[in-house]
């Protein structure tokens, strides 16, 4: 295995527990998550090595562009919910300079971004960066391997320009269309997540950046390197050709969630909370059910609960 490094951009070292030292496979690929929050990285690094965690990421960057190196690249961390992605890849968390559900990032953070991929696919001879939109691509996200949002919408709609700059800066062949794993026909309405938008099916340029929207597919031009033709439905003023990668089907609308009672929902939340982790032992505890408990216990535990309610519902 080649010799590891760690990249010369940090600006601070906080090293986390959760990780498997050393990883077991080559780096060849790069995930990226967001913070969901705007931490500092002494914060989000102070935070990933809190007792139970079991996360991590090998960098954070914050909103002010600066790096912390939180597992060395030698190591495996935790970060993509699948040991096989994490072992292949190096991990960055991005901090978010708004909320959802946009989850904005700093033009800093987003810069310092491009450099530190740049520095890992120097350093571990990462030759091109292919985002196909699946987990096979050397750019992953953790929604490939997770029910999350995250990257978030922000970012994600990035990932084709990462890919596209990265290519550019390391000198890339990539002339090749980008497979998808969807097949779409004419007339069908989908989800464009974001990226460019091009004059043509072959065009290497984009001639306008978009945001996400849902659009129906107007043309198709297989096998060309931009051939979905999309116009959008939505007034998100998608009007060209586009990139399979950065389409996807809407899916079918989910059913309701189920209606909890109060006492479920103040479970959840100290469950959300960190706080308790036994959702059938405590409702049971809740409504009474779980016997026998003296009087005296009984009492104690709903004093609890009640404290644990009150936390997370401030
Ligand atoms: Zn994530």
């Amino acid at each position: 295995m080649s010799n590891f490094t760690n990249s010369p951009l940090i600006s601070l070292t906080n090293l986390s527990p959760f990780n498997n030292s050393p990883r077991n496979q080559p780096i060849r690929k790069i995930t990226i998550h967001h913070f969901a929050g705007n931490a500092t990285i002494e914060a989000v690094s102070n935070f990933l090595r809190q007792p139970g965690r079991n996360a991590s990421y090998n960098y954070g960057i914050g909103s002010d562009g600066r790096v912390v190196l939180i597992v060395n690249e030698r190591d495996r961390c935790w970060g993509s919910s699948s040991g096989d992605n994490d072992h292949q890849a190096v991990v960055i968390g991005v901090a978010n300079n708004t909320g959802g559900p946009t989850w904005g990032i700093s033009d800093a953070a987003f810069e310092t971004l491009l450099n530190l991929v740049r520095c890992i696919c120097t350093r571990n001879n990462i030759r091109q960066i292919t985002y196909d939109g699946t987990r096979s691509g050397t750019l992953t996200r953790h929604n490939f391997f997770a029910a999350t949002l995250c990257p978030g919408p922000t970012l994600q709609a990035r990932f084709p320009e990462i890919a596209e700059t990265m290519n550019r800066l390391l000198g890339a062949n990539t002339t090749t269309p980008r497979p998808s794993v969807y097949t779409f026909s004419i007339g069908e309405v989908v989800q464009f997540t974001g990226g460019g938008v091009f004059t043509s099916s072959t065009a290497a340029a984009p001639a306008h950046s978009r945001g996400p929207s849902r659009c129906r597919v107007t043309s198709i031009a297989t096998g060309r390197r931009n051939p979905l033709h999309l116009v959008s439905e939505d007034g998100g003023r998608v009007h060209g050709w586009v990139m399979a990668a950065d389409v996807r089907p809407i899916p079918p609308a989910l059913p309701p969630a189920p209606v909890r009672t109060p006492e479920e929902i103040m479970i959840d939340n100290a469950i959300a909370a960190g706080l308790i982790t036994d959702r059938a032992h405590w409702l049971g505890v809740v409504t009474g059910n779980v016997k026998p408990v003296a009087a005296n216990v009984r009492r104690m535990m709903q004093n609890a609960l009640d404290a644990i309610d009150a936390a997370a519902s401030r």
